[in-house]
């Protein structure tokens, strides 16, 4: 297929070197509930990962949590339990709601704190390659810099000079660095907040240096998909560029950079710091996850998508108006619809950039032609099953509407009783919950971060 590459600037042939494309998404910082940004990006690349696979290629999709930052730590604070806590917390719901959205999981999800030794193995080679440097220790422990200068084509992703960056950028105090643009491969520790011994003295990792060294802890020095949010190309991609290709001496570090648009309320960025979030959990429950998606890839996945109630509305009715086509009732033996056609310019519109919008409106097409054709009493049978095959593609069940799905909140509510009944020792009466949930269908699971709960 051809994709548009942010590193050549151009649109490539796609392929992977070794019969199995090698994909590493930036994951989300578990620190409060999930977004209709976070959604776009994931089911844009699900949607990728899942056309790979249906042409026959094999994809190993690995996908980053970032569970140590300073948003977390602050939340852990506020909240007066331990970071990982509430780290636990947020990847629950996150896998929770991406596996509604029909997203299909990573093969691994690394956690930051699950790998720093990977993580220090990478800061000291840097070091000894003369990329990274430590600052002064203050306290006994030091933060590490890299050293952009070092690195000739630090900027190549983003298409920028050092020069224009520095030009760019506020003038901050340089803090133990030798350039405004070094960027922190690890933090010296702070009173009160988690921290690893490390040869620079108690710390953790910085952002960026994370992601470089799970990509190659779990797919090696050269991948060929790297993917994330546009806001993600500079600094945080530019960095794993620089990180990654430095300690490896090996280049491209990802032959394929996929960058998705962000999700627009109105002319502002959907975001948690503007405070104008519509959660996955809201946009699942109101407008269905098929709705969800089918708003999210009627676009191009490479442009803003400006949210609106009215295209939600709308993308849960065309939802509901695939759903029926592919369900409805044979219309008789003659003259059967042919999908193959539709098949064609389906495969075309994917190949051409991932053009999602067209190969929507290819099953809208297909739809139309099987409601005309029943009515005529001819057989659509095989036409359905190519329509459920395209749509499955595109990770669109086309069921009807889950039930369970609409009673998440009631759940939710009661197994929030039910450890309010725990902590005051009503285990009589906690029970009770956990029996009459089972009795309906819904198994509850107690883990060391909370209560999960699925529909058995
Ligand atoms: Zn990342």
């Amino acid at each position: 297929m051809r994709l548009y590459n942010t590193l050549s600037g151009h649109t490539e042939e796609f392929t992977a070197r070794d019969g199995e494309a090698l994909m590493y998404v930036c994951g989300i910082t578990p620190y409060s509930d999930s977004h209709l940004g976070h959604a776009m990006s994931y089911v844009i690349f699900d949607t990728l990962r899942r056309y790979l696979e249906y042409r026959g290629l094999k994809v190993k999709h690995v996908q980053n949590y970032t569970d140590i930052d300073d948003k977390l730590i602050a939340r852990a604070g506020r909240e007066g339990v331990p970071m990982d806590e509430v780290a636990e917390r947020y990847i629950r719901e996150f896998e929770r709601d991406t596996a509604a959205l029909n997203i299909l999981p990573a093969h691994i999800y690394p956690r930051a704190t699950q790998e720093i030794p990977a993580i220090i193995e990478m800061i000291e080679g840097l070091i000894e390659k003369g990329y990274a440097y430590p600052s002064q220790p203050r306290d006994g422990s030091s933060d590490v810099y890299y050293r952009v200068e070092k690195k000739a084509d630090y900027g190549k992703l983003s298409k920028r000079s050092l020069d224009s960056m520095l030009s760019g950028a506020r003038i901050e105090p340089l803090e133990g660095k030798e350039n405004p643009m070094d960027f922190t491969l690890w933090k010296g520790a702070k009173p009160g907040e988690p921290s690893w011994d490390s040869p620079w003295g108690p710390g953790r990792p910085g952002w960026h240096i994370e992601c470089s060294a799970m990509s190659l802890r779990h797919l090696g020095k050269q991948i060929d998909l790297h993917g994330g949010g546009l806001d993600l190309v500079f600094p945080h991609h530019e960095n794993e560029i620089a990180q990654t290709e430095a300690y490896t001496g090996e280049a491209p570090f990802s032959r394929f950079w996929v960058h998705n648009g962000f999700l627009q309320m109105g002319e502002e960025k959907m975001s948690k710091s503007l405070g104008n979030l519509i959660t996955m959990r809201e946009a699942i429950d109101r407008f269905g996850p098929d709705g969800v998606r089918i708003f999210i890839l009627g676009s191009s996945y490479r442009k803003p998508l400006t949210y609106s109630e009215e295209a939600m509305a709308a993308a849960k009715v065309a939802a509901e108006r695939l759903r029926v086509a592919v369900t409805c009732e044979d219309g008789g033996t003659g003259d059967p619809v042919d999908g193959a056609p539709y098949k064609e310019r389906f495969i075309a519109a994917m190949e051409d950039d991932l053009n999602t919008s067209a190969a929507i409106a290819v099953l809208f097409d297909l739809a139309r032609e099987i409601n005309r054709a029943r009515d005529a009493g001819r057989a659509v049978g095989e036409a359905q099953s190519t329509m459920r095959e395209l749509a499955g593609v595109l990770g669109l069940r086309l069921e009807a509407a889950d039930e369970s799905l609409a009673a998440a909140p009631f759940v939710d509510l009661l197994i929030e009783l039910r450890k309010e009944l725990r902590e005051a020792k009503q285990y009589a009466l906690a029970d009770r919950i956990r029996t009459g949930l089972a009795e309906l269908g819904i198994v509850l699971e107690d883990g060391a971060g909370g209560t999960s709960w699925k529909s058995a």
